[in-house]
């Protein structure tokens, strides 16, 4: 090892940004030496994207500066994008270059899970980035241009949403917020425009609190959500998704939220991953590289039920605290801490002053349950940026 430790932090999502501001406090002087890679400068709030893809939001409201949230005498920070894992040789290859580490971070987040769906990587969107909800806005608007062009194009103002999951429903809401706003823009006609969100399940939000899914269910067929429960997309094509017996719905638009898998690169260098997320030890390190900590969506972890946690924000950012801890106790040579997660709830946003949710064993919807919301999201910016962001991106 060399003289001071090398810790290099992959991902400047919620696991590796919460892991690096806790590190920049707890460290001493010469301590270590501590690297944090994005592919971005920009730190991104996911659990926001929703929102700039329906462009009900701008995405500049969805991403902060990581030069303002961490401490650059304290953390370096290389904007690079990680190509390549070699644990054995501790080792990470960038797009311009190669870090060694004594420990390492990944939170490299999660990526699309297609399930081998035909067609879904080339031909469907997906809410994952600054970028790709850039993407979606644009396209959403240029189909209602081209509508006026070519009126008989119906599939041009068929939108599918893939997965009613919490991304697909917290989508479809703020799309159908959108839609009116879309149809005075470009003079449409607002029955002309079906937004289907498409559920392999029997029921939406597969395992939440029933009541409060048929609440949310409720809400979003007023606003005009089309759902068809118990069907699964089969293929996705140019033309728009193949269901049932191969009934084709066309459309222009197809959002894919029907799940994620753990970063490719883990599985690349030899990690033993489930869907691209590893089995992680209760301190968070990977089973066969104990100096390699895994958190937030490429992390797998069991709850004392033997069902595993779902992939959250909420999950990693706890995962980047106790992972900072640990770092330093074995820096130090103390004890590490095993992770115990503490659920605070879970609540979706059903757009405008509309939401659901369950918080400890308190159900919660319509305006107080959006109201929560946005205090959840207060909350996260005091925890990265303090007053200063909450005042700067928080809103109410
Ligand atoms: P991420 O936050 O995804 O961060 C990964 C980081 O790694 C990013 O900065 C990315 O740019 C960077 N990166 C990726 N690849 C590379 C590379 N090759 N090189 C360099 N950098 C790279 N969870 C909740 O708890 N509550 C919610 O309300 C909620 N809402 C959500 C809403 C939406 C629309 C979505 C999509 C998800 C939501 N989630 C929510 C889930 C939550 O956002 C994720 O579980 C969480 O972001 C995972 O955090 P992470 O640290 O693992 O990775
Ligand atoms: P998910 O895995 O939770 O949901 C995906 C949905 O797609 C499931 O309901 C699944 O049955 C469905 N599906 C899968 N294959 C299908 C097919 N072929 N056809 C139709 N439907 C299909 O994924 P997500 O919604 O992206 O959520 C990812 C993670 O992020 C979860 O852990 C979730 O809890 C979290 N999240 C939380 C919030 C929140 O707390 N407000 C918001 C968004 C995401």
């Amino acid at each position: 090892m060399s003289r001071v430790p090398r810790i290099v932090i992959l991902g400047a999502g919620y696991g590796g940004i919460l892991t690096a501001i806790r590190l920049q406090k707890e460290l001493n002087y010469n301590e270590a030496d501590v690297t944090l890679v994005n592919k971005h400068d920009y730190h991104y709030i996911t659990t926001h994207l929703h929102m700039p893809a329906a462009g009900t939001d701008n995405p500049e409201n969805a991403r902060v500066n990581i030069l303002k949230l961490i401490d650059e005498f304290k953390i370096d920070f290389v904007k690079s994008t990680v190509v390549q894992i070699k644990p054995q040789e501790r080792k990470v290859i960038l797009e311009d270059g190669t870090l060694s580490y004594d420990y390492l971070v990944v939170g490299l987040g999660g990526e699309p899970e297609t399930f081998g769906i035909p067609g879904l990587k080339e031909n469907a969107f997906n809410i994952r980035s600054i970028n790709s909800v850039r993407l979606i806005r644009e396209h959403i608007e240029y189909q209602f241009a081209k509508f006026k062009r070519e009126p008989h194009r119906k599939d041009y103002l068929t939108f599918i949403v893939g997965g009613a999951g919490f991304t697909g429903i917290e989508f479809v809401a703020e799309l159908a917020d959108r839609v009116p706003e879309l149809c005075k823009e470009f003079d449409v006609s607002p029955e002309l425009v079906k937004i289907y969100n498409i559920e392999a399940a029997p029921s939406a939000l597969p395992g939440f609190d029933p009541e409060l899914v048929q609440y949310g269910m409720d809400v979003l067929a007023k606003k005009g959500v089309e759902f068809k429960l118990g069907t699964a997309i089969k293929e996705c094509t140019p033309e728009g998704v193949v269901i049932g017996e191969g009934e084709l719905i066309k459309s222009a638009t197809v959002i894919w939220t029907g799940g994620i898998r753990g970063n490719h690169m883990l599985e690349e260098a030899g990690f033993e991953a489930m869907r691209g997320r590893v089995k992680v030890d209760p301190n968070l390190r990977s089973p066969q590289f104990e100096n390699v900590y895994i958190l937030g969506d490429c992390s797998l972890m069991f709850n004392p039920d033997g069902r595993p946690y779902p992939p959250t924000a909420q999950i990693a950012m706890q995962q980047g605290e106790c992972c900072a801890h640990n770092l330093v106790a074995s820096l130090r040579g103390e004890q590490l801490k095993e992770f115990k997660f503490s659920m605070k709830g879970t609540v979706a946003s059903l757009g405008k002053g509309e939401a659901i949710g369950l918080v400890g064993t308190k159900k919660m919807k319509g305006y107080t349950a959006y109201l929560m919301k946005k205090l959840i999201d207060l909350r996260y910016l005091y925890i990265i940026g303090g007053i200063t962001l909450v005042l700067k991106k928080g809103k109410l």
